[in-house]
């Protein structure tokens, strides 16, 4: 892909000479079908459930007098809407994030915390799932960054830990820091994800099965939220998985000392 867009303007000078200007719009012209591509899919990820809340409301209209249809239509339209809001929710803050090139509320942060706020939010859908989640020995490990960005990162794979993973198994959430680097290791014993896919999972609005994960109400956008936070922090994530047997995913930051000296060199 090394098409290269210019915009052309024609000017002459006199008989004998014309000027040419270039300009490179190559990167403009790539944002734009980015942006595009973007807008295309928000669209249709919000299709679906509208389509289903509009359909139910005319259901619950027509059984109006039978309440345990109605019941049913109502519990339905009530997680549709949900899903609608929080498809909604994760694009604003994908957004967000994307607008956002540099941390604004960077501040020495505990991971310990961080895991501990992140498994108190995912315990509902734990016991729900009855999957038990086991943490690690506490490191003490610091890092400058923003505590609820990092949280949000955080919950985003245990919670899909927990949703892409048998009743009865278990989840484990460990930290380790050495280096100057800080790594949190989230792993499943789930359903795994094809090796061919495991790049991919990153993108915003893939899923390795679209009619799997909408059965379990993902929006595809989770695990590039994650990216996201995680690139803004300077850090990386990465994905191991065996089809069938589990998955393991990483998430590694600079340690607080060496973060704060290269927050110091920028200036
Ligand atoms: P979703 O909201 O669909 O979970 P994500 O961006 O969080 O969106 O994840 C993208 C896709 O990656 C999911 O639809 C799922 O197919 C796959 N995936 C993510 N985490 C796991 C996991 N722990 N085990 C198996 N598959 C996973």
């Amino acid at each position: 892909e090394a098409n290269i867009v210019l915009s052309v303007r024609v000017a002459r000078l006199g008989a004998r000479y014309v000027l040419l200007v270039a300009d490179d719009r190559t990167e403009s012209h790539r944002l734009d079908a980015v942006r595009r591509d973007f807008i295309a899919n928000i669209s249709h990820e919000l299709k679906t459930p509208i389509g289903a809340v509009g359909l139910l409301a005319e259901a619950l209209q027509a059984a109006s007098s039978e309440p345990d249809q109605v019941r049913r239509f109502a519990k339905r339209l009530t997680k549709e809407s949900e899903r609608l809001a929080r498809i909604t929710q994760e694009i604003i803050e994908l957004s967000r994030l994307q607008a956002a090139d540099a941390l604004t509320e960077a501040e020495i942060v505990s991971i310990d915390r961080v895991v501990s706020l992140s498994l108190d939010e995912t315990k509902v859908a734990a016991d729900a799932n009855n999957v038990t989640v086991i943490s690690g020995k506490k490191t003490g490990a610091l890092i400058y960054g923003d505590e609820a960005l990092l949280v949000t990162a955080l919950h985003n794979l245990i919670a899909n830990a927990i949703q892409y993973s048998p009743r009865g198994s278990r989840v484990g959430v460990g930290v380790r820091n050495s280096d100057g680097v800080v790594e949190i290791a989230v792993t499943d014993q789930g359903v795994g994800i094809p090796e061919v896919e495991l790049d991919r999972v990153f993108e915003r609005f893939f899923r390795t099965d679209p009619a799997r994960s909408r059965r379990t109400g993902g929006s595809g956008l989770g695990l590039s939220i994650v990216k996201h936070v995680v690139e803004n922090h300077g850090g990386d994530v990465r994905a191991w998985s065996q089809l069938g047997r589990g998955s393991t995913f990483t998430i590694r930051l600079p340690e607080a000392s060496r973060a704060v000296a290269t927050a110091g060199d920028k200036k």
